[in-house]
């Protein structure tokens, strides 16, 4: 196989590991794969090559250590064209606390850092760590790169992230809005400034990230300055299972009236919440969809909901912003679903959003573009492209002594 400059993007979960060799430029995928059930009974791993898909079950407890090995000693040695082009691993990092606005190259000092704020993401930042230890084991001569989902949103202004609580509580502790999915609200905030032709420090978008996670971000002039997402990825938009915004006072309630527990408060409203709690039947948009279509009042109840909070995020952006180039949805629902589209557009119709039903069916996965009438307020169907942002971040980072360095990758 002939290639140009590759990074091996990773992406470490708590039970689960996700790994692509990507072309920075262009972000062609070359091999992409996931580890998964990591630390449970039968872990998995998966990945694809070439179109050839491939599996294999590993031994009991195996975590992210050895999915790297494996991805070393067993995919990457029956392609040694890949490995041998390999210039840097990105690895996405979901917390990064107040410590960093960009991406950075890991070394001592970065990840000290990144330990620091494991309270704040206590599943995902230790599994990170294990990703980081591995990889630079793995791979003692490659660069690596941290690209943290948090970094995006570090040009809030303080009255955007700081919750109307006492000051200790940011002062000593660090509680305050940091938001999250910034990568993806990055990556379509550059986009959608190419396709309305301006450049990306004069582009102002509300970004509606829908996936299983789900946030809206309000960027000014090219940089976040409101995000729904919070010191936690609980707050702000209904979530497959995640509520988003609720009373406060429901925790005491739970608490002290119902005798909730800690744990179960925090399953309640992480876990069995959001679509899936209302429909009491799935947390998966496609599924309520068609529920909902053969008459399912759940499912139809759920979809209303998610609709109806999510207009009035994008018409409190409106009052965030002083202009707003276009509104963009993005991740799978955002990409996918023409009917939440439609709801939310026609919801919003009073601040003049109205679809282009045409444009707005034709809209599919892997396109990008309107999704509104010529009159009305520019709405964008933007593909994120996560990895693709990582893979680039990791490639303009590399040090000009690493071997396989390649100066078309810097800007
Ligand atoms: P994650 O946050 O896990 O990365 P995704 O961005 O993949 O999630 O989004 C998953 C959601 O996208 C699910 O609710 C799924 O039902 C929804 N989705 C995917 N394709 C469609 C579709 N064609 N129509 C409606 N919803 C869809």
């Amino acid at each position: 196989m002939s290639c140009t400059s590759q990074v091996l993007v990773l992406n470490c979960g708590s039970s689960s590991l996700k790994f692509a060799v990507m072309d920075p430029h262009d972000g062609t995928v070359a091999m992409s794969g996931i580890g998964e059930a990591l630390g449970h009974d039968e872990p998995q791993v998966s990945w694809k090559i070439k179109d050839e898909r491939h599996s294999s079950t590993l031994p009991k407890g195996t975590r992210h250590t050895e999915v790297i090995r494996f991805l070393v000693d067993t995919i990457l040695s029956q392609h040694p064209a890949l490995r041998d082009h390999l210039i840097a691993i990105g690895h996405r990092v979901v917390h990064g606390g107040e410590k960093f606005s960009h991406s950075v190259l890991i070394n001592d000092a970065v990840v000290s850092a990144i330990k620091e704020c494991v309270a704040l993401a206590p599943l995902h930042n230790p599994a990170h760590l294990a990703g980081i230890e591995a990889a630079k084991v793995a791979f003692p001569a490659l660069p690596q790169v941290a690209v943290f989902d948090t970094a995006f949103h570090q040009s809030m202004p303080r009255h955007a992230y700081i919750y109307a609580l006492p000051y200790s509580l940011y002062r000593d502790n660090g509680i305050r809005r940091y938001g999250m999915h910034g990568t993806s609200h990055r990556f379509v905030t550059e986009r959608a400034a190419e396709l309305l032709n301006l450049s990306v420090n004069e582009v102002n978008i509300i970004s509606a990230h829908l996936g299983n996670g789900a946030s809206i971000t309000a960027v000014h002039n090219g940089r976040s300055v409101d995000t729904s997402m919070g010191l936690t990825p609980l707050e702000g938009l209904v979530m497959g299972t995640r509520s988003g915004d609720v009373d406060p006072g429901l925790l005491m309630h739970l608490g002290s009236r119902m005798d909730f527990g800690l744990k179960e408060i925090n399953d309640l409203l992480n876990k069995k919440s959001g679509l899936l709690g209302i429909s009491e039947l799935s947390n998966d948009c496609r599924t309520l969809e068609k529920a909902a279509t053969d008459g399912h009042d759940g499912a139809q109840l759920a979809l209303d909901i998610f609709c109806y909070r999510l207009a009035k995020y994008i018409g409190a952006y409106h009052a965030v912003l002083p202009q707003v180039d276009a509104l963009v949805f993005t991740g799978g629902i955002g990409e996918n679903s023409s009917l939440i589209r439609h709801k939310v557009m026609t919801q919003l119709s009073g601040i003049g959003y109205a679809v282009d039903i045409e444009r707005n069916e034709r809209a599919r996965f892997g396109e990008d573009g309107p999704i509104s009438t010529d009159q009305s307020a520019v709405t964008l169907v933007i593909p994120t492209n996560e990895e693709w942002v990582i893979a680039r971040d990791a490639a303009e980072l590399v040090p000009p002594d690493t071997p396989n360095h390649d100066p078309s990758t810097r800007e």
